[in-house]
């Protein structure tokens, strides 16, 4: 310990020597998640219990503060990186990703502007390119040309980011009563919550019906455009759905593009889960007609190994973005801005201070190659595949929607109470975890394939449970 100023900061030597000891720590909880129960059975108020009431007046020791993981944190977490975790959308994470974190918090910097640490902002905005080459992104979503990428927090931020920069390019600093936005009754809240934090009111959010495959239906969109423009209102936004959250629905991007195009309308495209699957050329026609999207968004963070937080959001046109979100105060000037040469990331985002995120996706790409990201996508999305033609077999079992990429959604034949029993008994196993969502009002169990430890054999053992419960 080093006390110069008092304080008992730790030397870099006990940073080497704790540093060994947590990453011991790390590699042992790893280790031993299989044998752990999927979810956490404790009540609420439990680990309230396990802790002292007041912080500690006296340093405490390290070894005491790692014991502490194992008697109070971890008997109370969800182990999303269990291998029998197919809940929600899978959490990525990986050994690189990790270690990057790591180094990104070692080096404690803020990269707000360039001048504050230009590798962050140059390593992200090169990064954010190789991955529109990754995912073969149009063109006009590079830094080469006149849009380029970002990394945000969450999808959510970046559909909030989208909304604020359509906002901008329809109304500029208002009014916003007369803008209009447009998604499917399917996408993900973030677009209602988006709506709420701009200002503008629940009711300016249009839902556009969907087809029996869930996605949403152009013919419909281009009649509530068109009813909103006579009626003297201005339509803004669409959001058009990349895969929905309850069951990866897809919609149509090239028809949705053509509509809001005749309306002048921003179009952003929600990936966050199954923008991924991008990496796959044989998958990449569920994104026909995105070069005609203004911004798009993917989260490295759901299925491409890399730990939260690690959305990247990509816009065609970087100017209505930079316009609506810069605000230049007297101590953040620096001749670096003023020249014009140097993205400020913080003109990307909502708040000012970020994180050296790009990091963890870098150590990602180059530790596994494109090659094996794709593996690991391609793999994981087969076997979801496997596990829909099962369940298409069983005779007590119905697929719910189609399962075009990782997820499956089926339901028992006996109904609602059916599928809800044996989701309940499913998970009460410990052994796997699984979510549900209601499609068409139906109950229907949802299996998302993709931790980083989930193989073949895991969603073997997942079906034998799910035959012999059903
Ligand atoms: N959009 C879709 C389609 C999602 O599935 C999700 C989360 O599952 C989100 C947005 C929100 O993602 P985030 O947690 O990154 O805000």
């Amino acid at each position: 310990m080093d006390a110069t100023d008092g304080a008992a900061h730790w030397t870099p030597d006990d940073l080497r020597r704790y540093g060994h000891a947590a990453v011991e720590w790390a590699a042992r909880y790893l280790e031993t998640l299989e044998a752990r129960p999927v979810t956490s059975e404790v009540e609420p108020g439990w680990v309230r219990d396990q802790l002292p009431p007041s912080p500690p007046e006296a340093p405490e020791a390290f070894e005491d503060l790692l014991a502490d993981l194992d008697r109070v944190v971890t008997p109370a977490l969800s182990h999303w990186q269990h291998p029998g975790w197919f809940a929600y959308f899978p959490t990525g994470a990986s050994g690189p990703s990790v270690l990057a974190d790591l180094i990104s918090s070692t080096l404690g910097v803020q990269g707000m502007l360039w001048s504050t640490s230009p590798a962050v902002t140059e390593l992200e905005t090169h990064v954010l390119d190789w991955m529109a080459e990754l995912l073969g992104l149009p063109e006009r979503f590079r830094s080469t040309a006149a849009g380029g990428g970002v990394i945000q927090d969450s999808a959510s931020s970046a559909t909030l980011c989208a909304l604020v920069a359509a906002r901008w390019r329809a109304a500029g600093d208002g009014p916003f009563d007369r803008l209009r936005v447009y998604t499917s009754g399917q996408a993900h809240s973030s677009v209602e919550k988006a709506v709420r934090v701009a200002g503008l009111h629940p009711d300016q959010l249009r839902l556009v019906d969907v087809d029996d495959a869930f996605a949403a239906r152009p013919e419909h969109l281009a009649e509530l455009m068109a009813a909103d423009a006579a009626a003297g209102l201005v339509p803004t936004l669409v959001v058009a759905n990349l895969g929905t959250t309850s069951s990866t629905a897809l919609d149509p991007v090239g028809a949705m593009a053509d509509v809001a195009a005749e309306h002048g309308a921003w179009l952003h495209v929600d990936g966050a889960h199954a923008g991924a699957h991008l990496l796959l050329p044989e998958l990449r026609w569920i994104a026909d007609g995105l070069d005609r999207a203004d911004s798009f968004c993917m989260n490295p963070h759901k299925r491409l190994l890399t730990n939260f937080d690690c959305d990247c959001f990509w816009v065609a046109d970087r100017q209505p973005l930079v316009a609506a979100l810069s605000v230049l105060p007297e101590y953040l000037r620096n001749a670096a801005t003023e020249s014009g040469a140097v993205i400020d990331y913080r003109d990307w985002q909502i708040p000012l201070g970020r994180r050296f995120r790009a990091l963890k996706l870098w150590f990602v790409i180059r530790s596994y190659g494109a090659e094996g990201l794709r593996r690991h996508v391609r793999h994981q999305t087969a076997l979801a595949q496997d596990l829909a033609a099962r369940i298409a077999a069983h005779p007590r079992l119905e697929l719910s929607a189609p399962h075009p990429l990782d997820l499956v959604c089926f339901h028992h034949v006996d109904g609602d109470e059916a599928s809800e029993a044996l989701l309940t008994r499913l998970n009460a196993t410990g052994r796997v975890f699984l979510t549900h969502t209601r499609l068409d009002g139906r109950f229907v169990l949802r299996v998302a394939v993709g931790t980083q430890a989930t193989e073949a054999r895991h969603v073997d053992a997942l079906w034998a449970l799910i035959d012999e419960l059903a």
